[in-house]
């Protein structure tokens, strides 16, 4: 398949080295100069549980050097530069092209329905983990899944053709009607994990500590899934609640990504996340104080660390 990823970070760059390797046509599109340049002269180095490794059978280019129509084109950037990156690639948005996204949040379809008719946009969610260590060089430990469908749920040949590819790539992807469930659970997860540590300045861990940690991430996950079931959609709280707590449990030192943005001085996701759980409760409504305040927090700690 021939696959360009917009927002070759460390989620892009993992799945484009993966696809690479497994023989997929891959180019990977990114503003950061000096991991495009890194990657195009010394591969991307890509370390997993299934090796230390240079891939170099993919290219990396900047969104206006981009050339062709993929057949797919992923968007992995963070939820905050969708429309700016799919602007900066809108001349390979051919009219053959699926456009698919597993970021984190909600609203990625909305947006990027405003490039391609929504019956070639695919929506999923992944657990895949994965850090940038610099330029050209990503790790990912442990396992994951993807699960995705199409956006406007009609089953079409080209969803489980991706999904066959993904898998192909060790990716081990479902194509399934039930994404919703597992995009809204996960939604109510860092929700709760994110926002909490990134105003407190915990690692997951840390939350622990005290029992007001659980509590809080506990309300805000009843919360955030009070508005998914509203919507029809039907998620499992305790299942999330209990990923919330064994997260706690295990995942000793982890920053969330949305605390390592406030500490690096960057703008967080939280927009997507609780901000747009907020949004959809109003018209319902649903009262959220607890997610709400979080909102109000990160966005008071996002307003003294960017510059
Ligand atoms: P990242 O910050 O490592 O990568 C995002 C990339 O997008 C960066 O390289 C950045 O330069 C690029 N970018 C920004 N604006 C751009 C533009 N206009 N054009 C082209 N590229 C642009 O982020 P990440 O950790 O890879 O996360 C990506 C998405 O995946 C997020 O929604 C995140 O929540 C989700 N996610 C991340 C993980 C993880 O473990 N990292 C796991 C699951 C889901």
């Amino acid at each position: 398949m021939k696959i360009s990823i917009v927002g070759a970070g460390a989620m892009g760059s993992l799945f484009g080295g993966l696809l690479a390797e497994s023989g997929n046509e891959v180019t990977l599109i990114d503003v950061n100069d000096a991991h495009i340049d890194a990657v195009r002269t010394q591969g991307l180095r890509l370390a997993t549980d299934g090796g230390d490794r240079r891939v170099t059978a993919l290219k990396a280019v900047r969104p206006e050097d981009a050339t062709g129509f993929p057949d797919l084109l992923m968007v992995f950037t963070k939820t905050l530069h969708t429309s700016a990156a799919l602007s900066g690639v809108r001349h390979l948005i051919g009219p053959g092209v699926h456009v698919l996204s597993l970021q984190n949040g909600l609203g990625n379809v909305e947006k990027i329905a405003e490039f391609v008719p929504l019956e070639r946009v695919l929506i999923g969610v992944t657990t895949w983990p994965a850090d940038m260590v610099g330029p050209g060089h990503v790790h990912s430990h442990g396992q994951g899944v993807v699960r995705l469908m199409a956006a406007d749920g009609v089953e079409r040949r080209f969803v489980s053709q991706v999904a066959e590819v993904l898998t192909k790539a060790g990716l081990d992807c479902t194509s399934d009607g039930t994404v919703w469930a597992a995009i809204w659970e996960k939604v109510a997860f860092n929700a709760a994990l994110n926002s909490i540590c990134a105003v407190s300045g915990c690692t997951v861990d840390e939350l622990g500590r005290l029992p007001d940690g659980s509590r809080l991430a506990n309300e805000v996950v009843t919360e955030v899934l009070s508005v998914a079931l509203r919507l029809g959609i039907e998620v499992d709280a305790a299942k999330c609640r209990a990923n919330v707590a064994s997260a706690i449990d295990h995942h000793r030192g982890h920053k969330p990504s949305m605390l390592q943005d406030v500490l690096a001085g960057r703008r967080t996701e939280v927009e997507s996340i609780n901000g747009a759980v907020v949004e959809l409760a109003g018209p319902l409504n649903i009262k959220l104080p607890v997610t709400e305040t979080l909102l109000s927090l990160v966005r008071l700690a996002e307003a003294r660390s960017v510059a």
